[in-house]
């Protein structure tokens, strides 16, 4: 009985397990399965073309275990889908959320000028030759949150009773900011696509660094009592912060 029970069990776990689709950020991901029997745990990956997943199960794990290990991984597919997602190249009729909002970068025929901002049309408005409008409009966007950041930054270090030394806003892969021990703040230009909170956060963060050089309790307990909305701040950037690497000055 134990053997025939052993049988089928064996038999029922090795089944294959249907491909299906879920909906993710509004888009179908096609969910394919294939076991593997030297798996030794689940894996899941993307597909080489981003529609989709491919998850890797080990020879007897039954299908709606595979499943809802699929279900848990939503926020990590969602996160690698937008990484994946096609880049959006500075440039004429390309549109960037200018502090969360979206502008229309639009090209004008003077030949020499500064770069302005018409609010009223959310439209960035960039004079000069096309061919160097991407690298202009990414200078202009670094000294917009440069300056945004030198603000927020003097404002929590007045708060918080602290100082800093220089800042620097720079193209940076994957942080946001960063506090030397000598005192020097440095941040993703990035963050002048994000909400004005959001950035905000990363500038109160940042300071209190100047007072504990670690994540600790104490250093929470700070950022808290000087910024209060950075736990929601610390949550946008788990589902949006891929997002804003989006935006490339090249292909
Ligand atoms: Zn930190």
């Amino acid at each position: 009985m134990a053997g025939l029970l052993r049988k089928f069990v064996k038999a029922w776990s090795e089944v294959p397990v249907e491909p299906y689709s879920i909906v993710i950020d509004d888009r179908p991901v096609i969910v394919n399965f294939r076991r593997n029997s030297r798996a030794k745990r689940i894996i899941i990956r993307l597909t080489r073309d981003a529609t989709g997943v491919a998850v890797t199960i080990p020879k007897n794990m039954n299908a709606s275990r595979a499943q809802a290990f699929v279900e848990k991984s939503v926020p990590w597919i969602s996160k690698h889908l937008k990484q994946c997602a096609p880049k959006t190249v500075l440039g004429p009729g390309s549109v960037i959320p200018l502090r969360g909002i979206p502008h229309e970068v639009h090209a004008t025929t003077a030949r020499r000028g500064l770069i302005t901002l018409d609010p009223g049309a959310r439209r960035i408005l960039v004079p000069g030759d096309p061919r160097h409008l991407s690298r202009r409009l990414q200078d202009w966007l670094k000294a917009q949150a440069k300056a945004d950041l030198t603000e927020a930054s003097a404002r929590y270090a007045k708060s918080m009773a602290v100082d800093f030394k220089r800042i620097s806003v720079r193209d940076q892969k994957s942080r946001w900011g960063s506090c030397s021990a000598a005192g020097d703040l440095s941040y993703n230009w990035r963050l002048i696509l994000a909400p004005s909170h959001i950035l905000d956060y990363v500038a109160a963060h940042e300071v209190a660094h100047r007072q504990h050089m670690n994540h600790g309790p104490r250093f929470w307990r700070l950022v808290l009592t000087h910024c209060p909305h950075a736990s929601t701040a610390k949550h946008w950037f788990k589902s949006n912060g891929a997002e804003l690497h989006r935006f490339t000055v090249s292909q």
